[in-house]
């Protein structure tokens, strides 16, 4: 059975990535492998367009969490110091990250279904003589879009360097490559951009790749390393091969549907057409829509309705939703409308949802 996936990555995949993915072997040290490196690298240094020319896709191998943690320990130097903000998962990995290379760092914690309280940042910021500040753009816990627009204004204003987790929004949200202070954003394949997992990619500043921390802390993680590499033609180990294979066809296929902002407004009106069936069946938003992200909402589960029954059944009809995380996962559950869903597979999963909680 054919499932769609409802959960936040990986994604349902077009026939062409699908395909893509398994079309050839490739010898990494060949030069079609560099060309297609290089033709990945021009994609998506082009997806943002204000962000070229000062900006650098540097890819890697691994997930999501492989890009974060090569940012992190790659970019803030060892008498540096971090600043984290917090309201979910993925903020508070960003904290874990630090801590296991040993960055010192405070967080800024909120309760995971509260937005930022961008007051306590200012303070903090103005009394702090933080070097750099760590937050996630799409808070995957919840589906919240952070306001990193007016954050990287508050760092700006002290002479901070702004990271970005923007694992799950990169493709598909407005990101601030403009504002001075943010110097680089973590990205994987297989949400947003539509391919498979295995490559992720942190978007850099030039001016930050000098900087990259030496001795590094990690080898397969140094972003300098990965970088210098791209750079001439070359790769410092095993790439993720068939990964890019698919994400050089997945990052066409965006470009040529319109791109990001066009896969904004598709995944808006999917989000939308869910929200509105669900709450015909009385099945309420967990957070404001408004601060919602296009990719990804959280929904109260109904009172009496466990959440592994709700799955099984969404499941019998061949879509897979993803659960809360945490203490989360007793009072909501997550769908997401990300990846290659047709009008089709919509009218599909609305009468399942139907069914389901009708
Ligand atoms: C999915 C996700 C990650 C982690 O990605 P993995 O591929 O699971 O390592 C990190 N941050 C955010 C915001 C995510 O949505």
């Amino acid at each position: 059975m054919r499932y769609i996936l409802l959960n936040p990555g990986p994604v349902s995949l077009s026939e062409g990535v699908r395909r893509a993915a398994v079309a050839t072997d490739l010898c990494h040290r060949e030069p079609e492998y560099f060309d297609l490196q290089d033709r990945v690298v021009q994609g998506l240094g082009s997806l943002y367009a204000t962000s070229a020319p000062d900006w650098r896709p540097v890819l890697l191998s691994g997930s999501g969490t492989s890009a974060l943690e090569a940012m992190v320990a790659s970019l803030v130097p060892r008498e540096g110091r971090l600043l984290v903000l917090e309201n979910g998962v993925y903020g508070e990995r960003l904290s874990r990250l630090a801590g296991i290379h040993g960055i010192e760092h405070d967080a800024i914690a909120h309760d995971w279904v509260a937005g930022w309280d961008l007051e306590r940042v200012k303070e903090a910021l103005d009394g702090g003589g933080y070097s750099h500040v760590a937050a996630v753009h799409h808070e995957t816990t919840t589906g919240r879009l952070n306001p990193v627009a007016d954050l990287a204004s508050l760092c700006a204003a002290n002479g901070a360097a702004l990271l970005l987790d923007a694992v799950s929004s990169f493709g598909a949200e407005a990101l601030p490559f403009d504002a001075p202070a943010l110097v680089a954003c973590a990205a994987t394949a297989n949400k947003c951009l539509h391919g498979i997992p295995g490559a992720c990619l942190v978007m850099l500043r030039e001016s930050a790749l000098k900087d990259t921390v030496e001795p590094p802390r990690s080898l397969t993680l140094d972003l300098g390393l990965w970088a210098e590499h791209q750079s001439r033609r070359s790769t410092p180990f095993t790439p993720p091969v068939n990964s890019l294979l698919a994400l050089d066809r997945a990052v066409e296929e965006l470009l040529e549907s319109g791109g990001w902002r066009v896969r904004r407004a598709r995944y808006q009106r999917l989000a939308a057409a869910v929200a509105r069936t669900l709450d015909e069946l009385g099945v309420q938003p967990y957070i404001d829509p408004a601060e919602s992200s296009c990719v990804l909402r959280s929904y109260s589960l109904p009172r009496g309705r466990d959440y592994a029954s709700i799955h099984q059944a969404l499941k019998r009809h061949g879509f897979v939703v993803y659960a809360g995380q945490g203490d989360l996962s007793a009072k909501m559950f997550r769908v997401s409308t990300m990846g290659d869903i047709s009008d089709y597979d919509l009218a599909r999963l609305l009468a399942a949802l139907s069914d389901v909680f009708g």
